[in-house]
């Protein structure tokens, strides 16, 4: 007896793969510390975000603040953590 097989290609996968790509939105910035030009990814499923991330050359913890609207990148804010 043949036990009908129905084959799920993981369209959930699918949707993911296809989600993650749209809300990772690579960005390049300048370290306030050494100058050095690094690639940020940033999560855009948020409209705004604040985080620290270290700098990939000097190692230093670099202030990242972001504004995403309508598709796009409005503001983003590179700060030597401790500065104001
Ligand atoms: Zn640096």
């Amino acid at each position: 007896m043949l036990i009908p097989f129905k084959l799920v290609i993981g369209s959930q996968d699918i949707y993911n793969l296809k989600r993650s790509i749209m809300i990772n939105h690579e960005h390049n910035i300048l370290c306030p510390y050494c100058g050095e030009t690094i690639s940020i990814v940033l999560d855009i499923s948020v409209d705004e975000q604040e985080y620290i991330e270290d700098c990939c050359v000097c190692c230093q913890p670099i202030l990242i603040h972001y504004r995403f609207q309508l598709g796009k990148i409005t503001n983003i804010e590179i700060r030597a953590e401790g500065e104001i």
